[in-house]
């Protein structure tokens, strides 16, 4: 093993992992950025800003103070619900501390190079992210496919909860009377 990549946190996005991409940056979007505990090396947890992003084959970035400032300088905003759907492009960047130089990820002080048009959510109007190996094209063009409307994750799912709860209902009812004294359905059980 890689003694440069021990003891580093493997949850989450590091200077590591921009070793081998090409010219050594990468251009994500911003899913949701929340706050959440994180166990450091020593075991300790830590309450830390972190930064998910929509494409699935990238971790999590912690978000310091630094880069941070870079997200609302390029946005003009510290908002998190009006970042999500923006993209970043991630560098790094050498850092005097401790007596020495070393890698830290920041977010490079420019706008990335024009996105690819977001579809928006018919529901709600947020940008409908690129999930798995579609695009947002594909995702909206999917969604719209299996329930007649093209919407973002979270509008989709309160949807699909309709839909289900509505052709429960409809089985319900065409369903012969059951006795009052059974509890449970057994397709709920076995899941
Ligand atoms: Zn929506």
């Amino acid at each position: 093993m890689d003694i440069m990549k021990m003891g580093k946190n493997p949850n989450y996005l590091g200077s590591w992992d921009l070793e081998d991409v090409p010219n050594g940056e990468i251009t994500l979007t911003i899913a949701g950025i929340r706050d959440e505990a994180v166990t450091g090396a020593e075991g300790r947890k830590e309450n830390c800003t972190v930064c998910y992003f929509a494409e699935p084959q990238y971790k999590p970035m912690i978000l310091n103070i630094t880069n941070k400032k870079r997200i609302i300088k390029l946005y003009k905003t510290r908002d998190s619900d009006k970042l999500r759907g923006r993209r970043v492009t991630i560098i790094t960047e050498p850092v005097r501390a401790f007596g020495g130089v070393y890698d830290a990820l920041r977010i490079k002080p420019v706008l990335p190079p024009a996105a690819e048009e977001f579809v928006k959510c018919e529901n709600c109007g947020e940008p409908i992210l690129p999930t798995g190996n579609m695009t947002s094209k594909q995702a909206a063009a999917y969604c719209k496919k299996k329930i007649g409307k093209a919407l973002c994750l979270k509008c989709a799912k309160v949807v699909a909860e309709e839909i289900k709860a509505k052709q429960e209902a409809a089985l319900m009812a065409d369903a012969e009377p059951v006795e009052t004294t059974e509890k449970e359905k057994p397709d709920e059980a076995e899941q």
